[in-house]
């Protein structure tokens, strides 16, 4: 009886939890759970940056470098409202992985490997837009969210679980970009890589890249995929079915590209 009395609390709890904190994706509009407090997850995600950049060794190629802060500037002013708390820091790592990673707290990084399916601003815009993507879709958030869900359904200090909010924004930001020696590589499911893409797509061309690089970058990724054992065919699944995808956002993004250029003369 005591425990039933229990159970009911824990989940009428929960229920309340999922009713009252939910949040809306940009771009594509989703609502999705939202536990998790913005503050927490920023301080978290930045000291994973932090210890990072001391860790691994930093690319300091001027060229790359100009690309990579310019390009980083545009997009970042144009999602502005979509990442808060943003201190924008945008680090290129010298590693040979094809590969890249944004953090909520604007802290984005690029492997200097990228560069060798990147090899336009317009491309380079492309995968910048779209891991910024899931910083502004709030997939971190989620899925601690969801990890919270599942302890307090699995434990009975389940309550104090979800109270833990520190402790899990702590252990979950370190497992979701798999932060470590060799850098910080993120995995997400097939729908989350899908939602980046659109709403990359779109943050590219308000920013004024043609959203067509997009699909050339992705068109390289199938080339170069099979057999290959680099962590972005592990992190990025199916990559010509999210080609495919990508090809319908296309037009609406092609339109924001042509209004974006309308407004810069
Ligand atoms: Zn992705």
């Amino acid at each position: 009886m005591k425990f039933k009395l229990y159970a009911t609390v824990v989940s009428s709890l929960v229920f309340t939890l999922l009713l009252t904190n939910c949040s809306t994706t940009p771009v594509t509009g989703r609502k999705q759970m939202n536990l998790v407090s913005e503050s927490e997850v920023v301080r978290m995600s930045m000291a994973s940056f932090e210890q990072m950049k001391a860790q691994l060794a930093i690319s300091y190629d001027p060229e790359y470098n100009e690309m990579m802060q310019r390009v980083g500037h545009k997009i970042s002013q144009e999602v502005f409202w979509d990442v808060p708390l943003a201190e924008w820091e945008f680090v290129i790592f010298d590693a040979p992985q094809v590969n890249a990673f944004a953090m909520p707290g604007g802290k984005v990084g690029i492997y200097t490997g990228l560069f060798q399916i990147v090899k336009t601003e317009d491309e380079l815009a492309s995968v910048l837009a779209h891991e910024i993507a899931h910083v502004s879709a709030r997939h971190t958030h989620e899925r601690i969210s969801q990890a919270m869900i599942a302890e307090a359904g699995n434990t009975t200090l389940g309550v104090v679980g979800l109270m833990s909010v520190g402790s899990l924004a702590t252990s979950g930001i370190m497992s979701i970009y798999n932060v470590g020696a060799t850098g910080a590589v993120a995995a997400w499911d097939r729908k989350k890589e899908s939602e980046a893409d659109e709403i990359g797509m779109i943050y590219m061309a308000r920013a004024g890249y043609n959203p067509e690089a997009a699909i050339t970058v992705m068109e390289r990724m199938v080339q170069l995929d099979g057999g290959s054992s680099d962590p972005w065919y592990s992190t990025h699944p199916s990559s010509s079915e999210r080609l495919d995808a990508m090809h319908g956002v296309l037009e609406e993004a092609v339109e924001e590209y042509e209004k974006a250029k309308e407004f810069q003369f």
